[in-house]
């Protein structure tokens, strides 16, 4: 996944490719992750503030994948209302 990231050297924002699973394992058991910017070719540790910014990152793609899951199964639901329980 893509994810922005604040170079600690220039303070530039820079797009970092990193993967899915590695930051998840990282963030599930709290072992130290790695981050890195392109343009002083710099890897630091993220902070509390960036894996907290990761995990919301995360929580987002998942929500954003069950969604497009969930929407072509949505269709007409209001058939047969007024045929059951008619004979007086
Ligand atoms: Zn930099």
């Amino acid at each position: 996944m893509k994810f922005p990231v604040t170079c600690p050297e220039c303070a530039r924002e820079t797009i970092g490719e990193f993967q899915i699973a590695v930051i998840a394992t990282a963030l599930i058991t709290g072992k130290t992750l790695r981050l890195y910017s392109a343009c002083h070719d710099l890897y630091w540790t993220a902070t509390q503030v960036e894996r907290e910014q990761l995990r919301e990152y995360l929580a987002a793609i998942s929500i954003d994948a069950r969604e497009r899951d969930d929407q072509p199964v949505e269709s007409s639901d209001s058939t047969g209302a007024s045929s059951v329980g008619g004979s007086v």
